[in-house]
């Protein structure tokens, strides 16, 4: 068993070269919640969402998240009378939230209304909601405090921001499938996902760091110079006080992790870094990623 600790774009680009390699059922996903939200009677779990409709073959891979060919004809009905939902949820999208909503209303855990959802949408691998306390990351804007997705989502993340940081009522644990999919896997992957709002929200889960340190860890860096790859990763490490690079990635990381990659393009040297060609923006580059990384934890 692989398991990956992911957000909802690089590192499931990552999982899709995976694929190639390993059965579905050999794969285990350790999934941030810190992005969740109920909008409009539904609950959106955007990470999740991904990696459900990536291993069911229904993901939209041009935007990386919502189903390909889906409609939006309740979103635009709901605001051209109201104009509240500010993410654009297709409808097909809808149904998931909807159903996972009321599964969550009902008093079902997330873990379990995830697992009910694969197992109609016919997904084999294993993806788990790194946690079932709610928990939320919230940005400070001009001494105002916002949820995450207002800050991406609605404000296109073109606002300035000054801190970052989780919100909960109790510190968020694991769950125990998570921690098991952690110690007892043959390798953990932490994909190139936001250091910030993908993986840190993960690695706060009371169990989740002392569990790394029982299995080689590999990361990828979501960096290539000062840049991300895509979206606000360099905004929200400088919100947090960080330089947005490989080797800062690679700091949050330290502790439990035996290999760090970046890109072989990157032009900041990180001493001890493996360097391999990671940007899966054109075919194959994910499946190769992917095969050079087994074979890394492999000894190969
Ligand atoms: P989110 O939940 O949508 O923010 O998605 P993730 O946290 O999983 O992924 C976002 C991060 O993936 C960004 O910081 C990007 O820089 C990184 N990323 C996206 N595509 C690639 C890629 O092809 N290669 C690498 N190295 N990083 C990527």
């Amino acid at each position: 068993m692989i398991t990956f600790l992911s957000g909802g774009t690089g590192t499931p680009k990552l999982i899709r070269g995976m694929r190639h390699h390993l059965p579905d059922h050999e794969i285990s996903v350790v999934v941030n919640t810190a992005e969740d939200v109920w909008m409009s009677g539904g609950f959106v779990s955007p990470d999740i969402d991904t990696l459900i409709y990536l291993f069911a073959g229904l993901l939209n891979t041009s935007s990386w998240w919502g189903l390909e060919g889906d409609t939006f004809i309740t979103h635009n009905e709901l605001n051209r009378l109201d104009g509240g939902e500010y993410i654009a949820i297709g409808d097909r999208d809808r149904a998931v939230h909807l159903i996972r909503g009321e599964l969550l209303r009902g008093g079902m855990t997330l873990t379990a209304a995830t697992a009910r959802l694969c197992m109609a949408l016919g997904v084999t691998a294993h993806i788990l909601p790194m946690t079932d306390t709610p928990v939320e990351t919230v940005v400070n804007s001009g001494g105002r405090e916002i949820h995450f997705q207002e800050y991406w989502v609605r404000h296109r993340g073109a606002i300035p921001i000054e801190g970052v940081r989780r919100r909960w009522t109790v510190p968020p644990v694991a769950t125990p499938g998570v921690i098991s999919a952690i110690t007892t896997a043959e390798a953990v992957i932490i994909g190139p996902s936001n250091p910030i709002t993908s993986i840190l929200p993960i690695l706060e889960c009371r169990g989740v760091r002392e569990a790394l340190e029982e299995v080689p860890v590999v990361a990828v860096s979501p960096f290539i110079g000062h840049a991300p790859v895509s979206g606000p990763a360099a905004a929200l490490m400088r919100a947090r006080g960080l330089f947005p690079d490989s080797s800062a990635t690679r700091e949050l990381y330290a502790g439990f992790l035996d290999f760090f990659i970046h890109d072989s393009s990157d032009p900041l040297e990180v001493s001890g870094a493996i360097r391999m060609d990671t940007l899966m923006n054109r075919p194959g580059v994910d499946e190769a990623l992917a095969k050079r990384i087994l074979s890394l934890v492999r000894g190969g």
